[in-house]
């Protein structure tokens, strides 16, 4: 195995360095306490090229490989994971759910804007009553004529205020996965009400709504790939989500290490900087080990993904220890802070904070368990 990245890879590495650091870093505790990143932020992520990676040039994508994708989500998570999770799901969700699944007009309609950033895409598929148990979601799809008639609530929704386009996971059959069809909902359309969720404990600077469609109607174009194959789309985009929410869990810890070196190595206690005591380098190395073990496996997953080979359980397995890496890394760096690390001054407690739901979105820990077990043994225990 290469462990080298290759000369492009570590340009975009560097270029993606730098941008956060000019353009996010600077505002992130400011959109964190304004509960809303300036979206101005989006269209400068597409004039980077950043919401295009992994989709063809000819949809208006900036190419690239999923190690890539990977790259820029852990510079962005180190940033504002509010930012990441901007890019999450318009580019890793719906993107390039619309490049496997679309048709080619639903390519061209909306591929070039999502990838340059002058409209964002939202993926609606929890709802009030099913969250982990997606697959018995109750929002309906009534043919009438060429038509499809929408009605039901989608909650917790990234993007959801600010989207143009979502992709509404709804059933058009009977109970269970194998009813559910996805579509392509303009926000606009009459009908589709959108509300923000506020007091968010993290993830402050993102936009998260609650989507009610009121007999929405959507031509059978809008359709997203084959009538039931809609739960298929969904779990397809959150395999590799999981990848992209792993990378950015790296760049959470990996921030914790970076400021928490920093500082253990200026603040001063008992006549010596605190880097020198044994057990605040204990705090250090436990970090530095979870980044280095959550990024070469979440690497681990982009290079199958990019082998076509399957990747889903090593999915699970790196954003689940992501994950999980990334809120004790953010607990230890708020331990080497001591008390500054526990207000807004210093960027800690925001990670601390931000981090809490990564184990939650995208599949719970216990989710990532379940699929794991499932693989492992070949038995089902969801229910
Ligand atoms: P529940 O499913 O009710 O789970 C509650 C608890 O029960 C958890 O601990 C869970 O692990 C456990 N549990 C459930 N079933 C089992 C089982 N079989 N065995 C063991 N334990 C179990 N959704 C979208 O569709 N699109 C988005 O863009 C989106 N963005 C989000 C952004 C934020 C900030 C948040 C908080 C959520 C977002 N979500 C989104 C929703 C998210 O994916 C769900 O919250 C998540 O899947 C969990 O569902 P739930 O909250 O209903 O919890």
């Amino acid at each position: 195995m290469d462990f080298e990245l290759g000369e492009a890879q570590r340009e975009l590495r560097e270029l993606a360095r730098a941008w956060v650091d000019k353009e996010v870093v600077p505002h992130a505790a400011a959109w964190d306490r304004a509960e809303a990143v300036d979206t101005a932020i989006v269209g400068k992520l597409g004039d980077m090229g950043f919401l295009g990676i992994e989709i063809p040039e000819e949809y208006g994508g900036s190419g690239g490989t999923p190690l890539d994708y990977c790259l820029l989500l852990e510079e962005l998570g180190r940033g504002d994971s509010s930012v990441r999770g901007i890019v999450s799901v318009s580019l890793g969700l719906v993107s390039k759910s619309i490049k496997t699944y679309g048709t080619e007009a639903q390519k061209r309609q909306w591929l070039p804007r999502l990838c340059a950033g002058r409209a964002l895409g939202c993926f609606g598929l929890t709802e009030p009553g099913t969250g982990s148990d997606a697959g018995s979601l109750t929002t309906k799809a009534v043919a009438d004529g060429e038509d499809w008639l929408l009605s039901g609530t989608k909650v917790f929704i990234t993007n959801g205020t600010w989207a143009e386009v979502a992709i509404i996971f709804a059933r058009t059959g009977g109970p269970g996965p194998k009813g559910v069809t996805a579509f392509l909902v303009p926000t606009d359309a009459p009908g589709f009400t959108r509300t923000a969720i506020k007091g968010k404990l993290g993830l402050r600077g993102q936009a998260t709504a609650e989507l009610v469609l009121d007999q929405i109607r959507v031509p059978d174009a809008n359709r997203l790939g084959e009538l039931g194959q809609g739960f298929k789309i969904a779990m397809a985009a959150l395999d590799k989500g999981r990848m992209g929410v792993a990378a950015g869990c790296v760049g959470v810890a990996r921030g914790c290490l970076e400021e928490s070196v920093k500082y253990a190595g200026q603040r001063e206690q008992f006549g010596k900087p605190i880097a020198s005591y044994q057990l605040v380098q204990e705090l250090l190395a436990d970090i530095a080990v979870d980044v280095e073990a959550a990024r070469l496996l979440t690497w681990r997953v982009a290079d199958l993904v990019a082998k076509g080979k399957p990747f889903g359980t090593e999915a699970s397995v790196a954003k689940l220890f992501a994950s999980e890496a990334a809120v004790k890394a953010a607990n230890n760096a708020i331990q080497v802070f001591g008390g500054y690390g526990y207000i807004d001054e210093y960027p800690v407690a925001k990670y601390l904070r931000d981090a809490r739901v990564l184990t939650l979105y995208e599949g719970t820990s216990q989710i990532q368990k379940l699929l794991i077990g499932r693989a492992l043994t070949g038995v089902n225990a969801f229910n």
